[in-house]
């Protein structure tokens, strides 16, 4: 789908240098603090299995050239590692799938991002069930005046807080607000707002985007805590969260990185972009019964075989029904076994129909097998092995009509 946007595939390793993510993600978050898998390899590097894509995305695009002075639509998918306590939704190997676009300044390619996710949310059924949250966190610059602002206003409520929030004074303010020690909380009432430290550009910047998604018919809200854990963020930043999850509600999350590139090494390239968490996708179409049929071949046939030596008949039936009914799942019985628990295993595939081999001992090739219907009528038919595959469907047409 992603391509019919004009997205291309790129694809980058799980190992990076731990300074990557230290110099993206920032040295003082919760996934660089607390969660990343490090460890020094033969030659003494320290390298990090990737908590995320963004980061290894950028090293990679840059070091291929593809960002020297073009626009890019990248996409990526594949498993990402934390180290977090694992239930459900959060696990330590999980799977997402991202969307990064390089080279425009925005608000228009932030929102043809954002189509991307709603189309993708519509083709699942997904669209109801799926808020999306917008704030505008500003620049590198905004957030670090505010930052002082706040450590003057912690340092004089220093008693009312915590260890935890106390230790973050000086490394990063903004992580006090998340605090759920409702003392804090308490302390934090008449906080200065990130709102009030948002330069104008970036104001600017925010409103022609609410007004372009309005237009495009993507509602939205605004949620003015949204600040996203990572620290190469900017400007206006989403999350697409449902309540369909209990606490892991958040489904997908991004907005814009337009410092990143050029920190990282390369030049000033603006960008922007998103990560769709595969699992938490999932499971709300489980928890929600909508599986998307792909995902779901039905069995139609299970064959099974009984007698010695044939199995290599077997093998070679099911493979022929396959080939020339395309739309058919097929199981062959494997293992051996007598035919009453063969059977057990046909009806509990959920096929419909068995096809059975049987060969008398002493017997050469078989010519023929049976087709049975695997419902209360046990309708039974004997065919020549190479009109099986034809008659297979057409016992299922006719079951069907
Ligand atoms: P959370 O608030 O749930 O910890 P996050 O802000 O750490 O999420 P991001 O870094 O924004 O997550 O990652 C993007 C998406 O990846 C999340 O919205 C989520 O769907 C998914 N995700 C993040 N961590 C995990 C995990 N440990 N297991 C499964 N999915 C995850
Ligand atoms: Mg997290």
């Amino acid at each position: 789908m992603v391509k019919r946007f004009g997205y291309q595939e790129i694809r980058f390793p799980v190992l990076e240098h731990t300074q990557l993510f230290k110099r993206s993600i920032g040295e003082v978050t919760d996934i660089v603090e607390k969660e990343m898998y490090s460890f020094d390899d033969r030659n003494g590097d320290n390298l990090s299995l990737r908590p995320e894509g963004t980061a290894g995305c950028v090293r990679a695009a840059d070091q291929h050239g593809l960002l020297y002075n073009q626009q890019q639509r990248l996409w990526y998918q594949g498993p990402m590692f934390r180290h977090e306590r694992p239930q459900k939704g959060r696990y330590r190997q999980f799977h997402q799938f991202g969307v990064e676009a390089f080279g425009m300044p925005g608000p228009d390619i932030d929102v043809e991002v954002l189509q991307v996710a709603v189309m993708l949310w519509q083709e699942l059924d997904l669209s109801d069930y799926l808020t999306l949250e917008l704030n505008n966190i500003g620049s590198a610059v905004d957030r670090m005046n505010f930052g002082l602002a706040l450590t003057e206003y912690l340092q004089t409520k220093e008693d009312q807080l915590d260890d935890d929030a106390r230790n973050r004074i000086h490394t990063n303010p903004m992580r006090v607000l998340d605090s759920k020690n409702p003392d804090v909380q308490a302390a934090l009432v008449d906080v200065p707002s990130l709102e009030d430290f948002v330069n104008e550009e970036s104001k600017q910047h925010y409103a022609e985007l609410q007004d372009l998604l309005n237009s495009a018919n993507i509602g939205f809200r605004e949620n003015p805590k949204l600040v996203r854990g990572l620290d190469y963020y900017n400007n206006c930043v989403f999350e697409w969260t449902t309540d369909t999850l209990g606490a892991q509600g958040a489904v997908c999350g991004g907005g814009r990185y337009d410092g990143l590139v050029a920190q990282l090494g390369g030049r000033d390239v603006l960008a922007c972009g998103f990560e769709i968490g595969v699992e938490r996708l999932v499971l709300m179409l489980d928890s929600l019964e909508k599986v998307p049929q792909d995902a779901m071949q039905p069995i139609d046939v299970y064959v099974t075989c009984i007698g010695q030596n044939v199995t290599e008949q077997t093998l070679d039936l099911a493979q022929a029904i396959r080939e020339s009914q395309p739309q058919l799942g097929v199981i062959s019985h494997c293992g051996g076994g007598k035919f009453n628990s063969q059977l057990k295993r046909a009806f509990n595939s959920g096929a419909k129909i068995a096809v059975i081999l049987e060969r008398d001992d002493g017997e050469s090739i078989l010519e023929s097998a049976k087709i049975r219907r695997l419902d209360d009528s046990a309708e039974t038919a004997s065919h020549k092995i190479t009109e099986i595959p034809q008659k297979v469907a057409e016992f299922l047409k006719n079951s069907t009509s």
